[in-house]
């Protein structure tokens, strides 16, 4: 942590006095940190490792935030997909972080609280964009006579193929290329996600636990696919933003999140509930290239 400098704000605003108290749990610690696939190397020293029930330190602020997460539904135990997202998050959560077994801890240069790196892009071309090639292929089909369209149909099949097969030559040599010399698919936590940095930025228990599902979900193959909109506080025209609620990518699925703790979080604070609405707002109104035309009421 040699170059990293912090203050710690007030722990009772932030949560972290209310959730420091439950996390301090033998088999809560197990449960999380193989849970989300922390990688013990960046946590040493300063960042908490042999420390980790001192809420001042970051190893466990995030544990905050992943009990947070886990323990506030009222019957937290049901964890089902057709769920609401306050139920499925944690598990969504769990399942992203622990397939790539590489959580960290960074100091970072203050421009972010978060970075997923990986084979997102490659991934999203495998699942999604062969198929929807394919489909938009084989509506046109429906237009030739009907004697031929068979050609028209087995050329889109023939096509789907050969973009499966470049989709699968691209992600393998993703994966190669970060399981050597790429550095890694991880994700690094940076010293703006435990701490606000700069006064401003609101990094409490709540809005950790939002940055985890927004980085999950680029795990989940989903990176920005949009620029800021003109306005937004997150830098107009800047890249990061998404470019519809429909795409359901990371600031999707964090405003989402935020709305579900604030509606039926439990044991929690009014406070913080209503950290999140805020929070979930800002995000509703900056984050999106089109507007969902939403608001947390
Ligand atoms: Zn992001």
């Amino acid at each position: 942590m040699a170059d990293c400098t912090y203050t710690v704000p007030d722990l009772d605003a932030s949560g972290d006095t209310l959730y420091g108290s439950r996390i301090c749990d033998q088999p809560f610690i197990d449960f999380v940190w193989y849970g989300h696939g922390f990688n013990s190397r960046y946590w040493q020293g300063g960042w908490g490792f042999d420390d980790c029930c001192n809420i001042t330190k970051p190893l466990a602020r995030a544990f905050n935030a992943m009990w947070l997460l886990n323990y506030s539904p009222e019957d937290y135990m049901n964890e089902d997909w057709g769920s609401d997202m306050l139920h499925w998050g944690p598990r969504y959560v769990r399942e992203q972080f622990k397939s790539y077994d590489d959580l960290r801890a960074q100091c970072g240069d203050g421009s972010a609280k978060a970075r997923t790196t990986g084979c997102q892009q490659s991934r999203k071309f495998l699942a999604w964009k062969c198929t929807d090639e394919r489909k938009e292929r084989t509506r046109k089909c429906e237009s030739w006579f009907f004697l031929f369209s068979w050609i028209c149909y087995l050329w889109a099949w023939v096509v789907a193929i050969a973009c499966y097969a470049w989709g699968f030559v691209s992600q393998t040599a993703c994966s190669v290329w970060y399981g050597t010399v790429g550095g890694g698919q991880h994700v690094d936590l940076f010293l703006w996600f435990f701490y606000p940095l700069d006064g401003s930025g609101n990094a409490d228990v709540v809005a950790r636990a939002g940055t985890l599902v927004h980085e999950s979900r680029h795990i989940g193959d989903k990176p920005h696919d949009a620029q800021f909109p003109g306005g937004s506080v997150y830098g107009a025209g800047k890249d990061g933003a998404d470019s519809s609620w429909d795409y359901q990518g990371a600031w999707m699925y964090h405003a989402l999140y935020l709305w579900w703790f604030y509606a039926a979080g439990a044991r929690t604070t009014l406070a913080l509930r209503q950290s999140a609405k805020q929070n979930a707002n800002v995000i509703l109104t900056n984050a999106f290239a089109t507007s969902p035309g939403l608001l947390v009421l």
